[in-house]
């Protein structure tokens, strides 16, 4: 599922994509999610100290805009920060399609589920709550969101 996005200009794409409480498993996390101009954002006014109008310019919206995104983007780190959430970097000019594929460590169950429904807190065979999302297609670079794409912990300890 992608909601209607118009396209910005982003300088430099994120090179981590989730940040969680350390400790927590994402799956006991709540999460914010952080689109990609939010990031970009971030970066040039708060990490590159350019007056709005300048980071406005190079992100090719209006100041107004901009102040609407960064102030979007300061709501959610701070609740992130505050509420100790996750926060997911994703969407802007990004489309995702496809499934994404969900595996239990328990029972080797594996299943899938499209975006936008969020991530299933447990195994729908064996309701173990140890699952992990499958290594995404290849092909497809920005599909490994958060954490669980890659290297998953063998094991949690619960
Ligand atoms: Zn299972």
């Amino acid at each position: 599922m992608s909601r209607p996005f118009k396209c910005r200009h982003i300088g430099c794409e994120p090179g981590i994509n989730c940040f969680k409480p350390r400790g927590i498993p994402l799956a006991e996390l709540q999460e914010v999610v952080l689109t990609v101009d939010e990031f970009e954002a971030i970066r040039l006014a708060d990490l590159e100290g350019l007056y709005q109008e300048e980071a406005a310019k190079k992100m090719k919206i209006s100041r107004q805009t901009f102040g609407n995104i960064i102030s979007s983007a300061h709501g959610k780190i701070a609740d992130a920060i505050i509420n100790g959430k996750a926060i997911k970097i994703e969407g802007g000019f990004y489309t995702r399609t496809g499934m994404r594929t969900f595996i239990c460590e328990e029972c080797s169950h594996d299943w899938e589920l499209g975006y936008g429904t969020g991530r299933p807190r447990k195994c729908p065979k064996c309701k173990s709550s140890t699952i992990h999302r499958a290594a995404p297609d290849k092909g497809s670079a920005t599909a490994g969101d958060c954490c669980h794409g890659k290297k998953q912990r063998k094991r949690r300890s619960e």
